[in-house]
C-alpha cells in the first residue's frame, strides 16, 4: 500500500472489483479495501451470473483480485473507518482515508462500494441459518428449494406478495403472519386462490432436527413445518465511513414499510460530495451480483472521466491557460 493514489476502492465485493479492474486498465493507480465480507458469503453458491451460475461466491472475487493485481492495482484487507476532504484541489490528493489499524492513504477521488447489512427479524435461529435455509430472494435460491414445503415469516405489507413470489417455485407455501398485517380480502382471495395457506399467531424460533429446518414454532406451541424459512430483511447501509464524509442516505419504502437505507447517487455513480462515488448494493438495493459488477464497471469509467477533466485543467495551466 502507497501513500498515495489516484482512486481508492473501499469494498472488495463484485461492484469494487469491476470498478477497480475499470480504472487500472484506464492506467490509474489503484488501491482496494476490502473488510472481507461480501453479502452472499454465508451462501454456498452463487446463482444467476451469465456463465459462472453456480460458483462459489468467493471465487468470482478470488478472481477478480487476481485479475486487478495483475494489472498492478494494491489490495488491503481492512476497515475504511472514516475519509475526509483534504480541501486541496488540482492533482493532489483529496481526500485522508483511515483505516480501523490506523493505516491511513490519500486519494483524488473514492469509490465506494461497501455493499448493504441484511437486518434479520428477530426470532431465535434466523441468523444461524442465514443464506443456507433461511432465504430471501427466490432468484437466487428458489430452484434450489423448488417443490420443497416453504414458510414465508411475515414482517410487513409485502409478505403477501413475498408469498405469492415464492408460488413459482413451490406449491407448499404457507405465510406465518408474525408481525405482518392481516391481509385485506383481496388478499385472501388471491392467496386461496394460489393455495397458500395463512397462519395466524407470532414466530417463537427455528425448529431444526439433524441440521436442518423441520419447522417455524409459534408462541402457542404450534409447529408449522417446513424446510426452509423465507424471510424480508431490512437492507442496511453501513454507515460510520458514511457519516465521515457526510454523505446523504434515503429510505426506500414499499407499501409505507421501510425496506432500507441507502446512499442516493446520480446515474454515474457520482453522490452529494464532490470526488466520491458510489457503486452496488450501497447505493441500489436490489442489484444482484451481475447488477452490482456492471454498476461498478460504470462508475469506473465516470471516475476516470473525473480525472480527466482535472488532468486536463492541470495541463492547460502548465500552458498558462486556466
Ligand atoms: C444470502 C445471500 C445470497 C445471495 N445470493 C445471490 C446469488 O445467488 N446471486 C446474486 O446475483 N446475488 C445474490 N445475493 C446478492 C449479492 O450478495 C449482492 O448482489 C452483492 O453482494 C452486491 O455486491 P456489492 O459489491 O455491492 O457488495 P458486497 O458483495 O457485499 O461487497 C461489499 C464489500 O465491502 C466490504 N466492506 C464493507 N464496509 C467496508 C469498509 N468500511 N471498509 C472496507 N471494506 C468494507 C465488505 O466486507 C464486502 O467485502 C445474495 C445475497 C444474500 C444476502
Amino acid at each position: 500500500m502507497n501513500e498515495n493514489y489516484d482512486v481508492v476502492v473501499v469494498g472488495g465485493g463484485p461492484a469494487g472489483l469491476a470498478g477497480a479492474l475499470c480504472l487500472v486498465r484506464a492506467r490509474r493507480t489503484v488501491l482496494v479495501v476490502d473488510a472481507g465480507a461480501p453479502r452472499n458469503d454465508p451462501a454456498e453458491h452463487m446463482h444467476n451470473y451469465l456463465g459462472r451460475d453456480g460458483d462459489a461466491p468467493g471465487a468470482l472475487l478470488a478472481d477478480g483480485r487476481a485479475e486487478i493485481t495483475g494489472y498492478g492495482a494494491d489490495v488491503v484487507d481492512g476497515t475504511v473507518v472514516s475519509a475526509r476532504a483534504t480541501g486541496e484541489g488540482g492533482c493532489d490528493a483529496r481526500f485522508d482515508l483511515t483505516l480501523e489499524d490506523g493505516r491511513s492513504v490519500r486519494a483524488r477521488r473514492v469509490l465506494i462500494t461497501t455493499g448493504l447489512t441484511d437486518e434479520l427479524p428477530d426470532v431465535p435461529g434466523l441468523a444461524q441459518r442465514w443464506g443456507r435455509d433461511v432465504i430471501h430472494c427466490p432468484y437466487c435460491h428458489g430452484w434450489e428449494w423448488r417443490d420443497e414445503p416453504l414458510t414465508v415469516l411475515g414482517t410487513g405489507p409485502t409478505a403477501v406478495q413475498q408469498a405469492q413470489l415464492f408460488r413459482q417455485w413451490s406449491h407448499d407455501i404457507t405465510l406465518v403472519q408474525h408481525t405482518a398485517p392481516d391481509p385485506d380480502d383481496d388478499e385472501r382471495a388471491q392467496l386461496s386462490a394460489l393455495g397458500i395457506a395463512c397462519v395466524s399467531g407470532e414466530a417463537s424460533g427455528v425448529e431444526v432436527v439433524d441440521d436442518r429446518i423441520a419447522g417455524l414454532r409459534l408462541v402457542s406451541g404450534d409447529l408449522v413445518p417446513c424446510r426452509a424459512v423465507v424471510v424480508v430483511p431490512r437492507f442496511a447501509v453501513s454507515s460510520r465511513l458514511i457519516d465521515s464524509l457526510a454523505l446523504s442516505t434515503a429510505q426506500e419504502e414499499e407499501k409505507g414499510h421501510a425496506v432500507g437505507s441507502y446512499v442516493p447517487s446520480a446515474p454515474t455513480g457520482g453522490t452529494d460530495v464532490p470526488g466520491v462515488y458510489v457503486a452496488g448494493n450501497v447505493t441500489d438495493l436490489h442489484a444482484q451480483v451481475l447488477a452490482a459488477a456492471a454498476a461498478g464497471l460504470k462508475t469506473g469509467t465516470a471516475v476516470n472521466t473525473d480525472l480527466l477533466a482535472e488532468d486536463l485543467d492541470r495541463a492547460l495551466a502548465g500552458h498558462g491557460r486556466t
